[in-house]
């Protein structure tokens, strides 16, 4: 008898599935990880070529799901997700290899395949951009960032990935690709009434919604920016009439189907911008800081802490192979002034303040008001092509240790692993004050060495503790100091995540964030969609913490 894998390889060739089919011990081993702190082995890797290859894995393993219960497939695009959601023990499905076209750029309206990485779709969108995208943008995919909800530093002025997809290609647990957009109630009647897996669909979670209407409309965080969860509070609206399913694809990891092909609406890039950078020394007026720098409306509000810094300074070689010697040395000279302000001592906090505009005037305006209200502090800023400013590009920096930072301590310190179980949390800016030296407690109470940055904006921090995760001790601290700090961020009504999402690391909390009713919506969803179970298990409201505990990772 065949074993299993063998079985659907077998299978996959002879339904003429055109994409690499691979279970070599290197490979495995290669998707064995993504940017997470977890660690798991699939048993086949496939890489489609086409959406029909997709829909052709899909509708195999539906089909012999009940003989092998374990079967599954998991997306990857980039791998660059946190959470833990790009990997599984069964097959997993690779959209970064083929599945890379960028289809059509027509004004703002982008399609594209989910593979494309979002540096090569960003080249090609000329003078509009996805103002979604990450700090991971120059490694993670545009399918990821759909999958994910990402947001970024742009966040602040629009929003996350949900506001930026009209419509998708997506392959439903039935094996058939499908196009999925916003539908009036008529269209919706008619889409109801199909007696097929999609009218099913659209039926049950319809009803599903209907049914507990106001409870699921409450249960939409308040918070400025959320991934946590199904968001099954933005697909159907009364007073509109339209029902939206795209919103409850958006952020769902991979768990209700796969993405084929995605239609993006972009925004114009900005013409001209500036940054004002803060060196705090004293963080115990952050909150009436925020407060201030909020009432100026900036494009991007982020912050990186001194142990960022400090690594950046230390890694600064490293700089040199990701950035070209060109560049890096721009960078070290550009650090010369702020490297004198150094002296006076390393800041807790840099804080980057970014305006954007038509014309320089008006970003020389906007950051010149801001300067003002805040001279005390001795904010330094620049224009971009501001013509008194020879160093063009020097704010450059201060974007490079923020966006790179992460990165630099995954592959940079050699005896600890990153271990992102509180890397996204937010909590809403008014309660910042009260809120980060309660956390300071936590983090010292378990003596983690860690880096904070984040989305100052949004209230939205990326707390990177590094450990020993081979080490029994280490591992230990891991349960408690999550379960403290995330009901502190429940305590101020905040979100576990406000973009990596959830996961293998917060899916377990999500009836903490939500309350079980919730939580069992949330398995009902999962259930319309998938009810056989094949699309990336142990995720999400699916996800429990035994299960994740056990497949942290225990050798580098
Ligand atoms: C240095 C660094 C910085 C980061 N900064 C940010 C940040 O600022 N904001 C942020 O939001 N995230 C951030 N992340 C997390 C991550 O990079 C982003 O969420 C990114 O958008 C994931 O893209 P990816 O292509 O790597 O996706 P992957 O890691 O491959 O996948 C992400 C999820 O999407 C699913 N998926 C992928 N393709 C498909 C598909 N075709 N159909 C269905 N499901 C699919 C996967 O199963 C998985 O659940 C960061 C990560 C790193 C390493």
């Amino acid at each position: 008898m065949l074993k299993p894998m063998d079985d659907i390889k077998t299978q996959l060739k002879a339904r003429k599935f055109g994409g690499d089919i691979d279970d070599s011990s290197a490979t495995l081993e290669k998707y064995s990880h993504d940017a997470s702190m977890f660690e798991i082995k699939p048993q086949l890797v496939i890489a489609p070529r086409t959406a029909g290859d997709v829909a052709t894995a899909v509708k195999l393993v539906a089909e012999t799901k009940k003989d092998n219960p374990t079967l599954s497939l998991t997306a990857r695009s980039g791998g660059t997700d946190m959470s833990g959601a790009a990997i599984n023990d069964s097959i997993i499905v690779d959209f970064n290899r083929y599945l890379t076209k960028v289809i059509s750029v027509k004004g703002d309206i982008a399609v594209t395949e989910p593979g494309a990485f979002y540096r090569d779709f960003d080249v090609l969108t000329g003078e509009y951009e996805l103002p979604s995208y990450p700090a991971s943008r120059d490694l993670c995919t545009v399918g990821g960032i759909i999958n994910n909800n990402s947001g970024g530093e742009r966040s602040l002025r629009y929003g996350k990935t949900e506001r930026y997809v009209p419509e998708l290609k997506f392959v439903f647990a039935d094996g058939i690709e499908r196009i999925v957009k916003p539908l009036t109630r008529k269209e919706l009647i008619i889409k109801m009434a199909q007696k097929n897996f999609e009218g099913m669909i659209y039926r049950d979670l319809f009803e599903l919604i209907e049914k507990h209407y106001d409870q699921i409309k409450a249960a939409k965080p308040h918070v400025s920016k959320n991934s946590t969860g199904y968001r099954l509070w933005d697909v159907w609206d009364r007073k509109t009439g339209i029902f939206d399913l795209t919103q409850v694809i958006v952020g769902a990891q991979g768990t209700l189907g796969f993405v084929t092909e995605g239609t993006l609406q972009l925004v114009k890039r900005a013409k001209h911008s500036g940054l004002l950078v803060l060196f705090m020394h004293d963080i115990d007026d952050l909150g009436e800081l925020i407060e201030t720098v909020l009432k100026h409306k900036p494009v991007t509000f982020e912050s990186f802490d001194d142990a960022t810094l400090w690594l950046s300074i230390k890694f600064m070689p490293s700089f040199l192979r990701l950035l070209g010697p060109v560049k890096f040395i721009h960078l070290l000279l550009a650090l010369i002034p702020d490297g004198l302000q150094l002296l006076r001592g390393i800041p807790k906090l840099v804080l980057m303040v970014e305006f954007n505009g038509e014309t320089e005037d008006e970003v020389r305006t906007k950051i010149k008001a801001l300067h003002k209200e805040l001279s005390y502090l001795k904010a330094r800023y620049e224009i971009n092509g501001f013509e008194e400013d020879p160093s063009e590009g020097a704010s450059e920096k201060f974007w490079i240790m923020r966006r790179y930072s992460f990165q630099l301590l995954r592959s940079k310190v050699k005896d600890k692993h990153t271990a992102p179980f509180i890397d996204d949390l937010v909590v809403n800016p008014e309660y910042l004050s009260e809120f980060l030296p309660k956390l300071r407690v936590i983090i010292k109470k378990y003596k983690l060495l860690v880096t904070i940055a984040g989305h100052m904006g949004d209230g939205n921090f990326h707390i990177i503790p590094l450990m020993k995760l081979e080490d029994k001790k280490d591992r230990k601290k891991i349960l408690p100091a999550m379960k403290e700090v995330n009901e502190l961020v429940l305590s101020y009504k905040g979100s576990l995540s406000g973009e990596h999402n959830d996961g293998l690391v917060r899916g377990p909390w999500l009836e903490e964030m939500y309350g079980k009713e919730m939580l069992d919506l949330f398995k009902e969803t999962k259930m319309v969609f998938d009810p056989d179970g094949i699309f990336n298990p142990h995720k999400k409201a699916n996800a429990d913490w035994d299960y994740s505990y056990s497949h942290i990772r225990n050798h580098f």
